[in-house]
């Protein structure tokens, strides 16, 4: 089954080291969400056969929106995609949207897993990383959605400059505290046109080198595995059944049709994405085009790379599912790549998949550059 991706591209003010598609002008939402309603009936008429068991509302701060606002598109999806009834449906959102608002009502909407962009339980980490809400705010705000969800994630960010271990055990402990069922854990990375990036540049801050990056890694993965969260992609840490099904469309090449500026898709091998700016999205919809940038269907050596990849980032190769797709054996065409990483304890092998070990996981990129 095939997953749906809602972007809401809004935030109140834009965090030193994001550069994901957004704006901060929130007196549009109006405007988009009647741009995104004719995006998705546009895309009915093409694709009303494919039956999807996921939408994934990201950003920018979803959460910035009213719940009432939830309930029209997913009632919209609903009645224009074959939706399975009992579909996962995420929100991300900021803890300082819920000061007023209130949690159960984005569930009665039709929302059944909330991801929070926590970041950190240390306040000043918080600021460097101008977030706006605090960390016993982000507690209490948890606390409360664990009353009406229990498919929590919790987004949290390390190797900040001068973060030592002891920083990261004491947030990662909180969270484990928090009982959520699901955390992703990445690396602070400095994208260009941020302005992180740009302090880094002048010298304002210190990077932490690789083998620290390393240690980290191994240092989160180590914790939260002996937590009792299955480490099930690179940055992805779930309980037992609570893996996001949503994004293991993303890493087990599964189809996903993206709506809303900067999105991707993909269906069948044929890929495309969005333009990343509102006001062409909007003017291009008020005339009935798709506001579609770029489509392209995959050569199948790239769909070949492009599977292991995303694969070895998270489960494994299927060597059914391999088959399936390119009608070759993985292990037939990989011999030496397979020999080696096995060889050198980067990978294992079960009889229905080729997998990396936390070792391999740890430079999951390189190991991916080198062999495949
Ligand atoms: S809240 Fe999230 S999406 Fe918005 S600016 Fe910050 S990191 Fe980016």
């Amino acid at each position: 089954m095939s997953g749906i991706y809602i972007h809401i591209p809004f935030c109140n003010r834009r965090c030193s080291y994001c550069d994901f598609y957004l704006i901060t002008n929130l007196n549009v939402t109006d405007k988009y969400l009647d741009s995104l309603k004719k995006e998705i009936t546009l895309y009915a008429s093409h694709y009303g056969n494919i039956k999807f068991n996921t939408i994934f509302f990201g950003g920018g701060t979803p959460s910035v929106l009213s719940h009432k606002k939830f309930e029209e598109i997913i009632n919209l999806l609903y009645d224009n995609f074959d939706l399975s009834k009992d579909s996962e449906i995420s929100m991300e959102a900021n803890p300082e949207d819920f000061r007023e608002k209130n949690l159960n009502d984005y569930g009665k909407a039709g929302i059944n897993r909330i991801s929070f962009g926590v970041q950190s339980f240390i306040d000043h980490e918080l600021k460097f990383l101008t977030r706006q809400h605090t960390a016993s705010e982000a507690e209490l705000i948890i606390k409360k959605a664990g009353e009406s969800f229990d498919n929590i994630n919790l987004d949290i960010i390390y190797s900040l400059p001068s973060q030592t271990l002891k920083d990261i055990e004491f947030s990662l402990s909180k969270a484990v505290e928090l009982k959520v069922n699901h955390i992703s854990a990445y690396t602070l990375t400095y994208e260009e046109r941020t302005p992180l990036y740009k302090s880094l540049q002048k010298n304002l801050l210190v990077k932490n080198t690789e083998n620290d990056e390393g240690d980290f890694y191994n240092f989160v993965s180590g914790k939260l595995r002996s937590e009792g969260y299955v480490h099930y992609e690179v940055s992805n840490f779930a309980k037992e059944g609570y893996q996001c099904i949503h994004n293991l469309k993303y890493w087990e090449y599964g189809g996903y049709i993206g709506f809303g500026p900067s999105s991707h898709s993909m269906i069948d091998g044929v890929r495309w994405n969005n333009f990343r700016d509102i006001i062409r999205y909007n003017n291009m919809l008020s005339e009935g085009i798709l506001p579609v940038e770029e489509k392209s269907s995959l050569t199948s050596g790239q769909k070949k790379l492009e599977y292991i990849m995303l694969a070895l980032r998270s489960r494994g190769v299927d060597f059914e599912k391999y088959y399936e797709l390119f009608g070759n054996s993985f292990k037939t065409e990989y011999t030496c790549s397979v020999k080696e990483l096995l060889k050198h304890g980067f990978a294992k092998n079960t009889e229905r998949k080729f997998y990396l070990t936390d070792k391999g996981y740890s430079i999951a990129d390189e190991i991916i550059a080198k062999y495949f």
